[in-house]
């Protein structure tokens, strides 16, 4: 029978299947997939075959191909990487303008892993009922910055949803929702889920801290979506990468670094950089060259970010 991942809680997996049941489902100890040296063989969003036996429980005996996978390299020091989620539809980033405040560079650095891994992002502004009209300008700015780089945003107070509005963005869709703590990921969630299935706020961060491995994922239905929340997990690193790479996974400096005259430039002061002619001249916001370069300061020190 085959099923749909939708709990990890270490010894074993919750399996969702197309007829609506859920089973709590084990899998062999020398389970490995060839290729990925991961610390977790399965992950949420996997579809995985279910065998049961005669004693009543059920094994995962195979995994199905997955479209794509979101990583974060483990917290021990070894090489071998975890698997946030598997076949995600969508990255959802819930950023902040204030209280606190989301920095661009750490939206682009979001941005930029989604490119990696080829999973379609967009961004859920939070909060914006506390924006005054200084602050009003400013999301319009970044909100015209990110659409016409091609990634969706949306404007809300997850305090004062207009549910519909905000449910169509999940709409058909696996979506990994992400944000810094305090950005209202969990009044979020609660909003539109209709029920309390994350902690919000001053309850929970004492009740948290020092208990990020006991804390999983778990992905929720929304009528014909799933939304997966990754607590303790902020945002996710691009790992192993190089140098000559980072300039990829920025849209817009990929798109001009076709003209630079050399063909592995870095943008970093080269002669006949296309890429800083065009942040000199406002076609670049400043603020995605200079997250780039943070980015690209990131592999100087170590490959693993
Ligand atoms: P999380 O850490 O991302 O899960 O954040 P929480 O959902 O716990 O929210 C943190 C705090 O922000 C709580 O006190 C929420 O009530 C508050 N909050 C969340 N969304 C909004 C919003 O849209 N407007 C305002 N004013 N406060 C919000
Ligand atoms: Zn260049």
């Amino acid at each position: 029978m085959q099923g749909l991942v939708i709990k990890t809680t270490g010894t074993s997996y919750g399996v969702y299947f197309p007829d609506g049941t859920t089973a709590d489902c084990h899998v062999k100890g020398n389970f490995r997939i060839r290729g990925i040296r991961s610390t977790n063989p399965i992950a949420i969003g996997d579809n995985v075959e279910i065998t049961q036996l005669e004693d009543g429980t059920n094994w995962i005996t195979e995994l199905r191909d997955r479209k794509n996978y979101i990583i974060r390299r483990s917290t021990n020091l070894s090489y071998a990487s975890h698997i946030i989620a598997a076949n995600v539809d969508m990255a959802a980033l819930i950023v902040t303008l204030r209280h606190p405040e989301t920095s661009t560079t750490f939206i682009d650095r979001f941005l930029a892993t989604c490119e990696a891994y080829r999973v379609p992002a967009c961004i859920i502004f939070n909060k914006v009922d506390l924006l005054n009209v200084e602050e009003l300008q400013e999301l319009s700015h970044l909100r015209q910055l990110y659409e016409s780089l091609g990634y969706a945003t949306y404007a809300i107070s997850a305090l004062q949803l207009n549910n519909d509005e905000v449910k169509n963005i999940f709409q058909n869709r696996i979506t990994l929702l992400s944000g810094n703590s305090g950005v209202g990921k969990s009044t979020l969630l609660n909003a539109i889920l209709g029920k309390d299935v994350a902690r919000t706020g001053a309850i929970s961060s004492a009740h948290h801290k020092g208990m990020h491995t006991t804390t999983f994922s778990e992905m929720y239905p929304l009528n014909d979506a799933w939304i997966i929340d990754t607590p303790g997990i902020k945002g996710f690193g691009l790992l192993d990468i190089e140098k000559e790479e980072v300039g990829h996974y920025f849209r817009e400096i990929f798109n001009i670094a076709r003209d630079c005259r050399y063909s592995n430039c870095l943008h970093t002061g080269e002669p006949g950089c296309a890429v800083y002619q065009a942040v000199a001249d406002g076609k670049i916001a400043i603020s995605r060259y200079e997250s780039y370069l943070s980015i690209l300061e990131d592999t100087n020190e170590s490959k693993y970010r």
